[in-house]
């Protein structure tokens, strides 16, 4: 592909009248065009394997998904108050994929819209403000979204915890304040501290809604028995469970299609997105038929672009990939490979903290041995590997962890080219100093 414009130009124009807290990744940024697979494809032609986007799940602009967008755009799109197909063939394949207890679907366009519904119907439902949330949580842009999200208002430009909002620590079972084998129920302890909390002012909690695998707070697998017993104390005060699987769902943890599968929960809401539309603006609110039933106050929600049947069409050919080519299975063999040669390479250089995730959501920390983090180290890296034409993302509130969460159709092959990369980058003299 040929640009007409200089990429100075783009950014100049970016600066002056795009929003000021668009950000660029890199500090000379990359002038991408084109993606293929688990590659994406700058100006020049170079190619750069993408260990990074999880939302091009079936890999980037893979041809079933590119075609069946391109066919339905060019017979109908409209809103869902006509009689089609395509959502009753989308919302029939998802709810393949779902305990058979959530069994109504809403359409939205993004992760934020799908968690803003989600928490609408648990204050809705219950009547109550309250919700508790984990800390350095992400769960969208819009202001009931942000106002559940500690990884924002707790960060940079923002303005602290709102009233409403109850934050649990962050479940690390590394780094936090837990780090003991029964530290799931520790770490779940605080919500019972939170309902305690509430008492005293007279008020219960309206709903929980955590990732599954805390993403933006740095890949954080919680630990086992958490989600049982916050589940038990928020249902026992008649509280709504939502499960927020914007990053962790569609089969990208290999050993279950949902990560809260992991944990042997059974959320009353889950919310989609990132990966439904493989790129294209497709989220998703599952709900159980009571929470369904009681949200039916007679006001209707009605979404404009939510459930057309172009999105519809490319979500359910999404799902159809994801078995034909048994991306699922291939999460858990290609991320178990990759997850051990890591805890290899760890062994080799002691910078790697620890190595974390399931299938191919995977992360590691840089840290000293006395686990201080390593921020600079990560950036360090990220920049190294991308001089070496591969893409990582750093994350996590002390920006040291390293995030692998590439296109599903990444190869073993992809694998071992990104270990022997790390390799190289481990052994530099920047890496081995701190
Ligand atoms: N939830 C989680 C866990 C996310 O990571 C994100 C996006 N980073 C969102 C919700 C919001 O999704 P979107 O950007 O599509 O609105």
């Amino acid at each position: 592909s040929k640009s007409s414009l200089s990429e100075t130009a783009i950014i100049d124009f970016r600066k002056e009248h795009l929003g000021r807290s668009l950000s660029l990744s890199y500090s000379k940024p990359l002038h991408i065009v084109r993606g293929e697979g688990a590659y994406l494809i700058d100006i020049e032609g170079k190619k750069y394997l993408d260990t990074a986007n999880n939302v091009n799940h079936v890999g980037h602009q893979h041809p079933r998904v590119v075609a069946a967008g391109q066919q339905q755009m060019a017979v109908l799109n409209t809103n869902t108050r006509y009689l089609h197909e395509e959502i009753i063939n989308y919302a029939d394949a998802l709810l393949k994929k779902l305990p058979k207890e959530l069994s109504v679907l809403h359409f939205v366009n993004s992760g934020s819209e799908a968690n803003e519904l989600a928490l609408r119907m648990a204050r809705s439902i219950t009547g109550r403000k309250e919700i508790m949330a984990i800390e350095v949580g992400y769960h969208g842009n819009t202001n009931a979204a942000m106002d559940v999200s500690s990884y924002k208002f707790d960060g940079k430009g923002g303005s602290g915890k709102p009233e409403h909002t109850h934050i649990l620590p962050l479940p690390d079972p590394y780094r936090g304040r837990h780090t003991d084998a029964d530290s799931g129920s520790k770490y779940a302890s605080y919500a019972k501290r939170h309902i305690e909390h509430l008492k005293i002012i007279d008020e219960k909690v309206a709903g929980f809604i955590g990732e599954s695998m805390v993403s933006c707070g740095g890949q954080i697998v919680p630990p086992k028995n958490y989600f049982k017993k916050i589940y038990q104390y928020i249902r026992e005060e008649g509280g709504i469970c939502i499960a927020d699987e914007v990053q962790t769902g569609f089969g990208r943890m290999g050993k279950t299609f949902w990560a809260f599968e992991l944990y042997d929960v059974i959320p009353d809401i889950v919310t989609m997105g990132k990966p439904a539309g493989n790129g294209h603006p497709l989220a998703v609110v599952a709900c159980t038929q009571e929470i369904a039933e009681a949200f039916d106050t007679g006001m209707e929600f009605f979404n404009t672009f939510g459930g057309n049947p172009v999105s519809c069409a490319i979500g359910r050919t999404v799902l159809e990939i994801i078995d034909d080519e048994g991306l699922q299975q291939h999460a858990l063999d290609v991320g178990s490979f990759l997850k051990n040669e890591l805890i290899a390479l760890q062994e080799e250089f002691p910078i790697i903290g620890d190595v974390r995730g399931e299938g191919l959501f995977l992360g590691f920390e840089l840290n000293t041995t006395e686990k201080k983090p390593l921020p600079q180290h990560a950036a360090y890296l990220a920049d190294r590997m991308k001089e070496l034409g591969i893409l990582m993302s750093t994350d996590g509130p002390d920006y040291n962890v390293l995030k692998i969460k590439p296109p599903m159709v990444f190869s073993k092959d992809n694998a071992k080219e990104l270990i022997f990369r790390l390799k190289t980058v481990f052994a530099e003299d920047f890496m081995t100093t701190y």
